[in-house]
């Protein structure tokens, strides 16, 4: 099952579970589409594997099994991470 992090781990941004926004690779790193895009150019910088949208969990399965709260954050080389 998927994790469903909480935020980018480059810029921190929110990313809940029903956002069109979020991106992960097949080891769960997530990041924002616009990290993807602009920082990361589609690869995952951590594994070097493809980013692609992450699914949205059906609201009532969402409700049996909620997503992570941990965030996870790591800088890397282009990552500007919010005040
Ligand atoms: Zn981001
Ligand atoms: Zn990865």
């Amino acid at each position: 099952m998927l994790e469903l992090r909480p935020n980018c781990e480059c810029c921190d941004r929110d990313l809940p579970p029903q956002s069109t926004e979020a991106m992960i690779c097949t080891y769960e790193c997530t990041f924002c589409r616009s990290c993807t895009d602009t920082v990361f150019k589609g690869r995952c910088p951590n594994c070097g594997g493809e980013l692609v949208r992450r699914p949205i969990r059906p609201a009532d399965k969402l409700a049996e099994q909620p997503p992570a709260t941990k965030r996870t954050l790591k800088p890397h080389p282009g990552c500007a991470p919010r005040p």
